[in-house]
């Protein structure tokens, strides 16, 4: 974990540089972190936790850069993330690379994580068509109006650990091709990619200070939500932090969008192919070694198909290689983010076991290197609504089963839930999967789809406490969220002995 407050390295550690007004600088910051390789649990480089003035500098150079970028005809500033795109798809293997390096995702889960990431580049791509106004000629006699769409101003994004190139991607991309510029701060468990990034963007041909990178933790984050010139915010990550960026940016006066943590459910009908829902629940819950907001934590079989369920998934789980995936090796699952994480994800075996739950599948009981930070999958049978299990995100590879009697009642767990990012059902019955789509408590959706996140043209609609604020991240939300509109009213006279009268405001009643 990159929180150890440790003098600047004097080993030959590389240190993570700033980004700042187009310069890579070395930070001066008095408190560092360290970033390692999960697969092998090795510091493979110390990242500054950046103090206010280093912040500043930062956001002082995004909003110098201001006026200019945003002056820039959209159709040039795209030219750039058309450059990015071919850049991006040139370094794909290296970029996919630097994911396991950091994360420990497996190849092929860096591999769609970047294809994800440059989806957002290319949505980008198209955003003068999606940020043109509408008009209305004659709107009233000889009056037109219509509406435009202007950049922000300073936006920052501040990503998570589980997605290092994807998550930052769902942000500067949109918002800089809107004509804003950008701070990013990245999760300082993981700003390699970022960072990969920010080269990138130089080399696309981006102005000096239109994007800038800061790193650091908490102390970071607060400089940045207070900072004056900063106008809008992007947040991805768990949901106590989430509140906090929303209710302290909004009180500053700035927009946010801040997503959080998640608790998704995945409903298993008895009429459901019993082959595809396992092979299904198993990729959402084991994939990325259970460290993303959509993967399907909570298995909620109904009526009679619980027991061949509970069989097949604790079948599929063992049956997965585990393993650290940095050397290429064939593995289904790599490590978690860190041994402090591993050990918190495995303390919910214990938790399960005191509350009375039943652990069909234990992923302690490996044989796995003990240098990564690698843990098995688990299954967790017999979870009970208020249990801890079934309302706590535990954002690792741990599968807990709350088996319900009918639809209604799991629809009804899924009320409960505090969180509300994604859900799923599996079946072959029309009618069950629309009132499922139609009265499940969450925003994001899937039907026979074990992880529903929506691609980069429609938006990530996070519900309840999976979310704060009004415009969500991608697709045309993530336009309206990065401009401001301006409407117009024009009038041009005929001639001078017109009637001067407004005619909006002239009824005839
Ligand atoms: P986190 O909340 O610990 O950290 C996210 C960011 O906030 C990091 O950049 C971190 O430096 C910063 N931060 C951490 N603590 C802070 C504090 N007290 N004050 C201010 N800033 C702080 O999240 P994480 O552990 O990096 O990521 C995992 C979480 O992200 C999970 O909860 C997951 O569900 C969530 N996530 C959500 C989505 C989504 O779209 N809803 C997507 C990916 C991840």
């Amino acid at each position: 974990m990159a929180t150890a407050e440790a003098k600047k390295p004097t080993t030959q550690i590389p240190d993570v540089k700033l980004l700042i007004g187009g310069q890579w600088k070395s930070s001066k910051a008095a408190r560092w972190g360290e970033v390692f390789n999960p697969s092998r649990g090795k510091v493979i480089a110390k990242v500054p936790l950046c103090a206010a003035d280093e912040i500043d500098a930062a956001v002082q150079a995004a909003a110098a850069a201001l006026p200019k970028w945003a002056e820039t005809p959209v159709v040039e500033r795209t030219k750039v993330m058309f450059r990015l795109r071919e850049l991006m798809v040139k370094h794909f293997d290296e970029l996919a690379a630097l994911v396991t390096r950091e994360h420990g995702k497996t190849a092929p889960e860096a591999r769609a994580s970047v294809e994800r990431g440059i989806e957002m580049v290319e949505f980008a791509c198209g955003i003068p068509s999606l940020i043109m106004g509408q008009s209305l000629e004659n709107i009233a006699t000889n009056v037109d109006s219509e509406t435009s769409r202007h950049p922000v101003g300073v936006c920052v994004g501040i990503t998570p650990f589980n997605f290092p190139a994807m998550v930052p991607l769902w942000m500067f991309p949109v918002a800089i091709t809107c004509g804003n510029t950008f701070v990013l701060k990245p999760s300082e468990k993981v700003p390699l990619s970022g960072v990969r990034l920010g080269e990138l963007l130089m080399e696309a041909g981006l102005p000096p200070g239109v994007f800038n990178i800061v790193h650091g933790d908490k102390e970071c984050v607060d400089a940045l939500l207070t900072h004056p010139l900063v106008r809008a915010i992007s947040f991805v990550g768990s949901t106590a932090v989430a509140k906090h960026v929303y209710e302290t940016g909004t009180k500053h006066g700035k927009r946010v969008q801040a997503a959080g943590g998640a608790k998704n459910h995945l409903i298993i009908m008895p009429d459901a192919d019993l082959n595809q829902a396992v092979k299904a629940i198993q990729a959402s819950a084991f994939g990325c070694a259970g460290e993303r907001c959509m993967a399907g934590s909570l298995a909620v079989p109904v009526g009679g198909i619980a027991d061949s369920l509970v069989e097949g998934l604790v079948k599929a789980g063992s049956g997965m290689k585990v393993g650290p995936t940095d050397d290429g090796g064939a593995v289904d699952m790599g490590p978690v983010i860190s041994s402090q994480h591993r050990d918190k994800v495995a303390s919910y075996l214990d938790v399960a076991a005191k509350e009375g739950a039943s652990v069909a599948l234990d992923g302690r009981k490996r044989d796995l290197p003990a240098d990564g930070f690698l843990l098995g999958p688990s299954v967790v049978d017999q979870v009970k609504p208020g249990m801890r299990l079934a309302k706590e995100e535990i954002f690792g590879p741990v599968l807990s089963v709350m088996r319900a009697k009918n639809l209604d009642e799991a629809l009804a767990m899924g009320r409960d839930c505090e969180y509300g990012n994604g859900a799923c059902i599996f079946t072959s019955s029309g009618h069950a999967a629309r009132e499922f789509k139609r009265h499940f408590n969450a925003g994001m959706i899937g039907v026979n789809v074990g992880v529903p996140a929506p691609m980069a043209w429609f938006p990530f609609t996070g519900w309840n406490k999976s979310f704060f604020g009004d415009l969500h991240i991608q697709g045309t939300e993530s336009i309206a969220f990065y401009t401001q509109q301006k409407m117009t009213l024009t009038r041009w006279f005929k001639s001078a002995s017109e009637d001067t009268a407004d005619p909006v405001w002239k009824t005839k009643r």
